[in-house]
C-alpha cells in the first residue's frame, strides 16, 4: 500500500533527501489568497463577517459567538465520567512536564556594576485555537491551555469552529474540557475568520467584545495556517502546525503490526496526514505493507486513512544502516518521530531534527497526542529543522534587564567609541563621553 522509495547503497545530501523524499504539497502561500478576502472582511466588519464565513465554511450561523459561561458548566457537568477522567489525567500529566519548564529570571555580573538580568514576562493576552473540522480536539485545548496557564499569562480566550450539530456551538468536549481548564472565555469561530477575530478583536451581536490578542497559538489546517502566517507581526503565533505527520525509523527487531498501526494513527487525522516508515529492513516493510492493507481496511475513517497513506505525502524508504536512516528523518524533521530500533534509547539521542521524539515499543504517538505529559502541538513540513512545539517557552517573553553604575560604563566607554565609530554611527558614542564629566565627578 505505502509507495517505496529505495536509497540503499546510496549517500544523498540532506539537501536531495529533503528533494526526494514524501512530503505533502501543501501551497500556503497559495491558501493565503484564499483568505486574504476573509483577513480583510474580519478587519473591517467584526463578527458579521465572522457569521458570514461561518455560514459558508461551517454550515451554522450561531445568533451569538461568544459561548455563555452556564453553556461551559454545562458541557462539563453533562461530559461522560470517563472522559472526564481521561482528560483529567491528561490535564495532571501536561502540567507535571509544563510547570517544571518554568524558567528563573537569570542575572549575569558582566564586570563590577554592571549586570544584565533576561526576566522571563508571560505574553498578556492569548488566543487559543482548538481544531474542530474533520474530527474534533479537546486535547489540543489541553495542550494549549496548560503551557499558557504555566506560564502565568493573565488573559486567554479560545476559539474552535462551531458545529451545526450542536447548535453552532463548539463541540461539548470542547466546552468541557475549558471549563475543566478554567477557560471562561471561549468563542465558536474557526479557520482563517478565527485567527482574524483575534488578531483584530471585535464586538459580538450582543455587543460583547473580544480584545485583541498579543499571541495566536494552536494547530489547524491550512487555512488557518495561512491566516496565522499572514498575521504574523500584527500579533505573535507559534510554529506551523499543520497536518500531521508520523516518521518511524525501525530495523528487523520492529514489530510489524506495531509499525502498521501507528502509521494508520496518524493517517486517520486528515487526508494530507504524512505517515513514513524509514527502515534497514525490507522483510520489516513487507510485513507492514501487509498489516497496513488488514488494518487501513478495518477501521473507522478507513477512506481518510487509504486517502493519506496513498497520497505522495506517506511512503516506505529503504535504507542500508540505521546510520544512514538517522540521516534521512533528520533531512526531513519530521513532526513526530519514532523509533524502533534495537538500543532504541541511544539511536533516539542522537537525532537533530523532529518536533518530538518517541522512543522504543511502548511511546506510540497517540500516547504523546493525549497521556504522555509532553505537548502535542508539534511544527509539521519540515519546521522541525528551526523551530519547537508549544511549551511554556512559547508563552513568554525574555526581556534583557540592563543595570551599569558610573564606574562600569567609563571601563568600557571607549570601546563603545569605537565600535560607534566603526559603525558611523558617532552619536552613539557622544551618548556615552556626553556622561564622562559627570562618571568623572562620581567616580572621584
Ligand atoms: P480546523 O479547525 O483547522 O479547520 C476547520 C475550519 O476550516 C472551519 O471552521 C472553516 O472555517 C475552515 N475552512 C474549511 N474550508 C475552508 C475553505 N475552503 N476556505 C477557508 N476556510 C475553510 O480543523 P481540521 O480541518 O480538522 O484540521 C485540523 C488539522 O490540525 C489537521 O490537519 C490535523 O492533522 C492538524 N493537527 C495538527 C496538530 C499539530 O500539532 N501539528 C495537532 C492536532 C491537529
Amino acid at each position: 500500500m505505502l509507495s517505496r522509495i529505495d536509497l540503499r547503497g546510496l549517500t544523498p545530501s540532506p539537501a536531495e533527501l529533503r528533494a526526494t523524499l514524501p512530503r505533502a504539497e501543501i501551497d500556503v502561500d497559495a491558501a493565503m489568497h484564499q483568505v486574504r478576502p476573509i483577513v480583510d472582511a474580519v478587519a473591517d466588519r467584526g463578527v458579521e463577517a465572522v457569521l458570514d464565513y461561518t455560514e459558508r465554511f461551517d454550515q451554522v450561523r450561531p445568533g451569538r459567538v461568544r459561548v455563555p459561561r452556564e453553556e461551559l458548566a454545562r458541557a462539563l457537568s453533562e461530559l461522560d465520567s470517563e472522559v472526564r477522567a481521561a482528560l483529567e489525567e491528561s490535564i495532571a500529566r501536561a502540567r507535571k512536564v509544563h510547570e517544571d519548564q518554568r524558567r528563573e529570571d537569570v542575572t549575569t555580573t558582566v564586570t563590577e556594576g554592571g549586570t544584565v538580568t533576561e526576566r522571563w514576562v508571560p505574553v498578556e493576552r492569548v488566543g487559543l485555537y482548538a481544531p474542530g473540522g474533520l474530527a474534533v480536539y479537546p486535547s489540543s485545548v489541553v495542550m494549549n491551555v496548560v503551557p499558557a496557564q504555566a506560564a502565568g499569562v493573565g488573559s486567554l480566550v479560545l476559539c474552535s469552529p462551531p458545529q451545526a450539530e450542536f447548535g453552532g456551538r463548539p463541540h461539548p468536549t470542547i466546552l468541557a474540557a475549558a471549563a475543566l481548564l478554567g477557560v471562561d472565555e471561549v468563542w465558536a469561530v474557526g479557520g482563517a475568520q478565527a485567527v482574524a477575530l483575534l488578531a483584530y478583536g471585535g464586538t459580538d451581536t450582543d455587543g460583547t467584545g473580544l480584545l485583541p490578542v498579543d499571541l495566536v497559538t494552536g494547530p489547524g489546517n491550512i487555512y488557518l495556517t495561512a491566516a496565522k502566517r499572514m498575521l504574523r507581526g500584527l500579533i505573535g503565533i507559534d510554529s506551523e502546525a499543520g497536518p500531521t505527520e508520523i516518521a518511524i525509523l525501525a530495523d528487523e527487531t520492529a514489530d510489524p503490526g506495531h509499525v502498521a498501526a501507528d502509521l494508520i494513527s496518524q493517517a486517520e487525522h486528515d487526508t494530507l496526514a504524512a505517515s513514513v516508515l524509514v527502515t534497514t529492513s525490507e522483510a520489516l516493510a513487507d510485513a507492514v505493507d501487509a498489516e497496513v492493507s488488514v488494518r487501513a481496511k478495518a477501521t473507522k475513517h478507513s477512506e481518510r486513512v487509504t486517502t493519506a497513506l496513498q497520497g505522495k505525502q506517506s511512503g516506505t524508504v529503504l535504507v542500508s544502516t540505521v546510520e544512514d536512516g538517522l540521516r534521512v528523518v533528520d533531512a526531513y524533521a519530521a513532526e513526530h518521530l519514532e523509533i524502533q530500533t534495537a538500543d532504541a534509547r541511544a539511536v533516539a539521542a542522537r537525532v537533530r531534527n523532529a518536533g518530538a521524539v518517541f522512543v522504543g515499543p511502548y511511546a506510540p504517538v497517540s500516547l504523546g497526542d493525549y497521556c504522555a505529559g509532553s505537548n502535542h502541538v508539534l511544527p509539521t513540513g519540515g519546521f522541525a529543522r528551526h523551530s519547537s512545539g508549544l511549551s511554556v517557552q512559547t508563552f513568554l517573553r525574555g526581556i534583557h534587564v540592563i543595570d551599569y553604575g558610573p564606574e562600569a560604563l567609563r571601563e568600557v566607554a571607549d570601546k563603545v567609541v569605537a565600535l560607534s565609530v566603526a559603525e558611523d554611527l558617532p552619536a552613539h558614542g557622544e551618548a556615552v563621553t556626553a556622561r564622562f564629566g559627570k562618571v568623572a565627578e562620581e567616580i572621584q
